[in-house]
């Protein structure tokens, strides 16, 4: 089990800082894009798709009035989903300091882009590490939080245990009883299983590569150290870095640690499947550019960005505990 004596097998600690502050500046000194730029980008139907998948968790999970915690929250992407749940309050955390300014200047809708009516929930926008930073310490005054969000984003939490239950303990202590916990991150069934098709240490297509170090050579991946299995993940137009592999099962049971139950986990081809057949979801696939007029996603994204999307998954998980009584 995940429990008691903990696994063996960490990383160095500078070495760790050292792969934190690198994702951190890799995002950091990602600019912002044109509208323009955004359009012709070779992934834009798959960032459109990203956009659908998390905009039917917020829809799903998030009721009006709630109190959002949005770790990794990036520039921002996100606000006018949670905007449009009609949230209360919002609190978004990202280690890249360029990210947090970016995600203010989008909050504040002072971008030519961004002109727009202001958002109708207060915020609070903090540069941290999530996943080193004992997050109740800074956010005594807003917790609990009835909804966390962390997208895209869990899987830099796997470069150590100590970080992976960083993360998991500052999700549980922030959430009340009865929140939901709601995130996507990297797929490893399918990332180990694209791995293990190849001859090489090295998979991809034209959008997208992922590299593993020789040190897996083998393509076995010890259960006694399931933290820290690095590769160099490169998506065309998004993201050149640092990740680490998170096996699922890992995760569940470290977050049953922390009292955050598994209520839903599903690959991002089975979630546009399911959620896909209800008429409110398609619309809001139509409207946001993913599925072209009478076709399907699969043909509105091309080949390449279609196989991009089966890397990752979706999850959500409940904190224990009886909802506070109204
Ligand atoms: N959640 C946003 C979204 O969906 O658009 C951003 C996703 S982006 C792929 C990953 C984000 O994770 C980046 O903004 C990065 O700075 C952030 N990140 C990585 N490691 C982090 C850490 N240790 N603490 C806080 N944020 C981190």
């Amino acid at each position: 089990g995940a429990g008691g004596g903990g696994y063996g097998g960490q990383q160095g600690y500078s070495e760790e800082r050292n792969s934190a502050r690198r994702v951190a500046d890799h995002y950091s000194a990602r600019s912002n894009q044109t509208l323009e730029e955004r359009e012709n980008s070779p992934i834009i139907h798959l960032k459109k798709l990203n956009n659908w998948i998390k905009s039917v968790l917020v829809q799903l999970y998030a009721r009006p009035g709630d109190c959002v915690l949005d770790l990794a929250c990036g520039k921002g992407g996100d606000l006018i989903k949670w905007d449009k749940a009609r949230v209360g309050y919002y609190v978004g955390v990202d280690i890249a300091e360029g990210s947090i300014k970016d995600c203010m200047t989008r909050y504040n809708g002072d971008t030519d882009q961004q002109r727009r009516k202001k958002f109708s929930f207060p915020a609070r926008l903090i540069c941290a590490d999530c996943y080193e930073t004992r997050l109740d310490e800074y956010l005594c005054e807003d917790a609990p939080f009835d909804i966390c969000s962390c997208q895209f984003a869990m899987h830099y939490s796997w470069s150590t245990e100590a970080r992976a239950r960083q993360a998991l303990a500052n999700i549980s202590a922030l959430l009340r009883p009865g929140g939901t916990f709601i995130g996507t991150m990297p797929d490893a069934n399918v990332i180990i299983k694209r791995l293990r098709e190849t001859d090489e240490m090295e998979f991809g297509n034209s959008v997208y590569w992922i590299t593993f170090g020789e040190e897996y050579n083998e393509k076995k991946f010890p259960a006694s150290r399931p933290f820290g299995i690095k590769y160099k993940f490169h998506l065309e137009d998004a993201v050149d870095c640092p990740e680490w592999v998170v096996p699922f099962h890992l995760f569940k049971l470290l977050a049953e640690e922390y009292d955050l139950e598994l209520v839903l986990m599903k690959n991002f081809h089975e979630f546009v499947h399911e959620y896909l057949q209800k008429p409110e979801f398609a619309d809001l696939m139509r409207r946001l550019g993913a599925l072209g007029d009478g076709r399907s996603v699969q043909s509105t994204l091309s080949q390449d960005e279609w196989e991009v999307s089966y890397l990752y998954l979706a999850f959500v998980l409940r904190k224990r505990g009886p909802p506070p009584s109204q």
